[in-house]
């Protein structure tokens, strides 16, 4: 179905789905007005590319204006068609699928562009949680800004807030790194780069890659407050919190656990400055993995002392002061 930008549909069009309009025409109760506002007028849903989040896990996590939008797509666009096919069959929603992912998205992209310049609807989902999160979408919404179509985002679950804001760690200020690198001397320098950031730093992790990805942090990064937070929304939801020392000790002898998880790190404390033995133990562990530039950088953002002290005391270590 093509439609001119600006153009309105009616609440029930030829295909029979209703729309947004009539939700909001639902939640304009009076007893929902603050007492002499104007009553709402129902809303169209524009045509625009809409970023749409989907639950993490609980089923029931997805808002009424995410379902009216999907309900009102021309198409909706996913990493994988089984499993946006589940999440509408739970809603009684039918709307054409389209896969968009890594593998096809070069393919995919231009005619999805092309969809909104006739004026579709077109929703972008991800398997779970937030597109664009270390899913695909990022580049599909910039070729939308740079051509001035409309985009607009129905907010939801997300995995890095959602762990974030149960680890009891600081959330006025943090930083989501996504995944680390799967080697461990990449995962050590992308490490020491986000050590002197003062914020809880977020991660995605595999749970294969938990326990020695937990270890590299306390390497580089010192003993830091962390939390591991796994299979959240969902029945067995469990947030484990603990020095990262300790957490990646645990997780070592347990082997790794079961589900999806997401780790965050507490910012470096403004912490005394450590022992000779304890610096030297820190540069150790560093300088296993990192050039003495690299190592000194991070001992030196962990520990707060100053970056010439740090790298004297390595290049002397390293044999070669
Ligand atoms: N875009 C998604 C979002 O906004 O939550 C994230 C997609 S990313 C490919 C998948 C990663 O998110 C998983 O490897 C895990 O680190 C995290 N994740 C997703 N669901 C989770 C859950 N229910 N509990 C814990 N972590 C989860």
């Amino acid at each position: 179905m093509s439609r001119r930008r600006g153009e309105s549909r009616t609440d029930a069009d030829k295909t029979g789905r209703t729309h947004a309009s009539s939700l909001a025409r639902n939640g304009d109760e009076p007893s929902q007005r603050g007492a002499g506002s104007k009553p709402q007028q129902p809303r169209e849903i524009a045509p625009a590319l809409y970023l749409v989040a989907t639950p993490i896990g609980n089923a029931e996590d997805i808002t009424l204006r995410a379902l009216a939008t999907l309900r009102a797509a021309d198409v909706i666009a996913c990493e994988d068609t089984r499993v946006t096919a589940k999440l509408l069959a739970r809603h009684g929603i039918e709307r054409p699928l389209l896969a968009y992912h890594d593998h096809n998205a070069e393919r995919m992209r231009p005619l999805l562009l092309e969809r909104l310049r006739r004026g579709e609807i077109v929703a972008l989902v991800s398997d779970a949680g937030t597109p664009l999160v270390s899913d695909p979408g990022f580049k599909l919404v910039r070729a939308a800004v740079a051509e001035g179509l409309a985009v607009g985002t129905l907010p939801g679950p997300s995995a890095a807030l959602a762990a974030l804001v149960l680890s009891g760690l600081p959330s006025d200020r943090f930083l989501f790194a996504g995944f680390l690198p799967a080697k461990q001397a990449g995962r050590r320098t992308a490490l020491a780069e986000l050590a002197p950031v003062r914020a809880s730093l977020v991660f995605f992790e595999s749970a294969p890659r938990l326990a020695e990805s937990l270890a590299d942090m306390a390497a580089v990064l010192g003993d830091r407050p962390a939390a591991v937070a796994r299979e959240l929304t969902k029945l067995y939801e469990e947030v484990r919190r603990g020095g990262l020392s300790e957490l990646a000790a645990r997780y070592a002898g347990e082997g790794p656990p079961r589900g999806e998880l997401v780790v965050v790190v507490g910012p470096p404390a403004e912490a005394p400055a450590p022992s000779a033995e304890a610096l030297d133990r820190q540069l150790e562990a560093a300088l296993a993995s990192m050039s003495v530039k690299d190592a000194s950088a991070a001992v030196a953002a962990a520990t707060g002392l100053s970056r010439r002290e740090v790298y004297a005391r390595a290049l002397l270590l390293a044999g070669r002061g």
